[in-house]
């Protein structure tokens, strides 16, 4: 069994999944056994949601106030301790962590030890808004099961073969070496996961296929893998580079920033919470949930409109890229919370691009479901998928790996 961790700023998502070492050959398929949501950590209505899949059970809900991660930590074991898959079952093979930034150093899923920690620690200044939760996530973890391996498993891996080219920004080479600034790339795990399902639904072996990889969530990034291999992705230094997002701006002229401290007379605080907060589908029209920003459009609301013209827009810039970069498309996929779930948003994103090989049937595209499939013609080129991303499922498959190797 592995346990996920996801620690957020006042959050932590969880799930226990059997790995069933003896299904057979390739990864451990995954059972999921619990699964569970830790919210308002440190506030007084703290929440804790929590499904005992293994038992069948109905979920549990506590409301209260849970002061840190460690006391969130401590609930969550006696969760899954009443359920009988306690933290002390020696059935228990790893913890696996979601760490979302591991520089350059991390190019693969590390079992973690002190210097593994301190590393993470010194990259706090490129992920200020996550690592440090991350940590301490890891910290509360390994006081909890100190002789259980934990393993990191890092947004930022599957990035790392981004050539030089691809990673670098065009500014001054020691400025940005002394502050390591450079394209990393996030959601790096589900990427990689979507992928290489990608290249199983067309019965291929990841080496194989090209394929650019759109995963829609509130948060979103763009990625061109080759032949299993990412050579580009749309984050960067941070999430806020490339797609349009739920509250973020994506690509901008980075003179937008002068200017609003010039100008607008606004702090570099005001600015950060601006493009990453206050931007995106929620700055241009209100809302950031795709279903709510369709319902409006429905009703003839044109600012929903344009806010979902802008994302299209950026979306194709995106497309188009990468296929350049690749040469070659296989298969455009979508993921995450729009990707899988948002008809119109796959519809308009490839309307207009037969040229380039894409095409949409509309009844496949209407289908709902939590499996992969094609939402292509077969007389398509390029497919067009739709590939439920399980970031937590390729987490624990990593971890296990890694420790049982
Ligand atoms: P996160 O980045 O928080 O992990 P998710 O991948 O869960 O995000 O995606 C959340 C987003 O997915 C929501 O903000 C919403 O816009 C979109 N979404 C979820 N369900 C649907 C749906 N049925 N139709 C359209 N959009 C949806």
């Amino acid at each position: 069994r592995v346990l996920v961790l996801n620690s957020g700023s006042s959050s932590v998502k969880y799930q226990l999944l059997d790995m069933n070492p003896d299904s057979g050959g390739g990864p451990a398929a995954g059972t999921r056994l619990a699964v569970g949501l830790v919210e308002r950590i440190g506030e007084d209505t703290s929440r804790l949601a929590h499904t005992p899949l293994a038992t069948g059970g109905d979920k549990r809900e506590t409301e209260g106030p849970i002061a840190d991660h460690e006391a969130a930590l401590k609930a969550v074991a006696a969760e899954l301790a009443a359920d009988g898959l306690g933290l002390d079952s020696p059935e228990l093979a790893a913890i696996g962590h979601r760490v979302v930034h591991g520089g350059l150093k991390f190019t693969a899923p590390t079992v973690i030890d002190d210097a593994v920690l301190a590393e993470i620690e010194r990259l706090v200044p490129v992920a200020p808004l996550h690592n440090p939760a991350n940590i301490t996530g890891i910290r509360t973890a390994r006081a909890l099961r100190p002789d259980l391996p934990q393993v990191a498993v890092f947004d930022t891996a599957f990035h790392t073969t981004m050539p030089e080219y691809a990673a670098r920004y065009a500014i001054d080479v020691a400025t940005a070496d002394a502050h390591r600034i450079r394209r990393y790339g996030f959601h790096g795990t589900s990427h990689a996961y979507v992928s290489r399902k990608t290249a199983e639904l067309l019965g291929k072996d990841p080496s194989e296929v090209n394929v650019i990889v759109l995963h829609l969530g509130n948060g979103a990034s763009a990625s061109a893998v080759a032949g299993g291999r990412c050579v580009d992705t749309s984050m960067g230094l941070t999430p806020l580079e490339g797609l349009v997002m739920g509250t973020r701006s994506g690509d901008i002229d980075p003179a937008v920033t002068f200017h609003l401290k010039r100008v607008a007379g606004m702090s570099e605080d005001d600015v950060d919470v601006l493009l990453n907060k206050k931007s995106g589908l929620v700055g241009l029209c209100g809302d950031n949930d795709m279903r709510e920003i369709r319902r409006r459009i429905d009703e003839g609301d044109e600012r929903a409109e344009l806010a979902f013209d802008i994302y299209i827009h950026r979306l194709k810039k995106y497309i188009g890229a990468y296929t350049a970069v690749l040469g070659r498309v296989d298969a455009v996929a979508f993921t995450a919370g729009v990707g899988e779930n948002a008809a119109p948003v796959r519809a308009a994103a490839l309307a207009g691009l037969e040229e380039m090989g894409l095409a949409v049937d509309a009844d496949l595209n209407a289908v709902r479901s939590g499996e992969p499939r094609l939402i292509s013609p077969e007389y398509a080129r390029v497919a067009a998928a739709v590939i439920p991303t399980d970031e937590e499922l390729e987490i624990a498959q990593q971890a296990y790996a890694l420790v049982s190797a």
